[in-house]
């Protein structure tokens, strides 16, 4: 009953993000502490329901100790992969209405990306991620609109390393090099030569994911994990004929597993790995940059800075509806990085974008 009490606001939540065109909604995920790490200390002090988080410092005493962050949304330790989904889903409903859609998952590396977008294990399906769960979704959704719409549903998966984009449907892992060009055929589909393969059921989905997550460890090296240190892109573009009328509509979504956002120690940081770190923190800072430009009106939107806000151009401003999962990681040792990830999201989330773009 309380699944059904979710999905009953959720339809209100619906008719709410329908006016969201070009807003930016942040949700804030707190991971619990995993099995093992016992000594239990949270640097989460407090969760509010109307979306503030407190933090606490815990080498800080009294007032100067604690500082509050708000977001859309706030989400704690015990809620679940199916409540999540809840709050993203009018937001893929929408695609379905031929709207541009981004997700993204924001962290530092083991703060729970992978956890919110894929779920930890593809197996048990009370676990699936977001990105399962929307797919499983728009199929769902377009069956039940089959009277009036005929969909067809297209998914993309590709990675972004070191600014190079790799086709993770490629089954050979090869490391081709792929190029972003506008395609105004395919609405969102800004990476023509990668494979965009037709896709039918969750079943399908799930054997390109397994393709995909494979090649995406073949890249992987001994020295880190690589995954880990790329951006991954699952885009899913969508075609409706109209059977009336006989019009084309055209939606895409983009489900975001963002690179670790931690910041690398410069003294420590050689060689590869102090290159996969700049290359992060350019294509996070710019991705930063073009949701602040927006939202600022400028009449410059830098999306040529990253191969990131490229990729996803067609889909960040103008009529597009963009969610961030920012992610928290409450142990102590995550401290720093926990601020500057809050920092990151506050920058991000206290932006309007509608007015931004209301004359287009
Ligand atoms: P990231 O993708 O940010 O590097 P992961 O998603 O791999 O982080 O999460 C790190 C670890 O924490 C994994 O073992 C994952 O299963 C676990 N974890 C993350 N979020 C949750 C959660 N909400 N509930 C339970 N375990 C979680």
């Amino acid at each position: 009953t309380s699944y059904h009490k979710v999905l009953e606001e959720n339809r209100l939540l619906y008719n709410e993000v329908q006016d969201l065109k070009g807003a930016i909604r942040v949700y804030c995920r707190v991971r619990p502490f995993l099995p093992g790490q016992s000594n239990g200390q949270s640097t989460v002090d407090y969760i509010g329901e109307n979306g503030d988080l407190m933090i606490i410092n815990p080498l800080k005493h009294g007032k100067d100790a604690r500082r509050v962050f708000s977001f859309d949304k706030v989400f704690g330790t015990t809620v679940t992969q199916e409540q999540i989904y809840a709050d993203a889903q009018p937001l893929i409903r929408s695609v379905l209405d031929g709207y541009n859609v981004c997700i993204f998952a924001y962290g530092q590396t083991g703060s729970g990306k992978t956890y919110t977008m894929s779920g930890p294990d593809l197996t048990t399906e009370e676990t699936w991620g977001v990105n399962y769960r929307a797919l499983g979704d728009l199929f769902h959704i377009s069956k039940e609109r089959s009277d009036s719409v005929k969909y067809e549903v297209f998914v993309q998966m590709i990675e972004i390393y070191n600014e190079q984009v790799r086709d993770l449907l490629v089954s050979d892992g090869s490391n081709r090099r792929l190029d972003i060009r506008n395609n105004s055929q395919m609405n969102g589909i800004n990476v023509p030569d990668a494979f965009l393969v037709p896709v039918t059921c969750t079943q399908d989905v799930l054997d390109l994911m397994r393709i995909g997550q494979k090649n995406r460890a073949v890249g992987a090296t001994a020295l880190n994990e690589r995954s880990s240190r790329s951006h991954s892109v699952l885009t899913v573009h969508v075609r409706g004929r109209e059977l009336v009328s006989n019009s084309i509509l055209r939606g895409c979504l983009h489900l975001v597993d963002l690179a670790g956002s931690e910041r690398v120690d410069k003294s420590e940081a050689v060689g590869e790995r102090l290159k996969e770190a700049q290359h992060i923190n350019r294509s996070l800072s710019a991705l930063g940059d073009v949701i602040s430009a927006l939202a600022q009106k400028s009449p410059h939107i830098p999306y040529r800075n990253s191969k990131l806000t490229q990729v996803l151009q067609d889909s960040l401003g103008g009529h597009a509806k963009t969610l961030m999962f920012v992610h928290v990681n409450p142990e102590l040792n995550a401290f720093g990085e926990t601020i500057s990830t809050l920092k990151f999201a506050e920058r991000v989330s206290s932006i309007e974008l509608g007015a931004a773009q209301s004359n287009k």
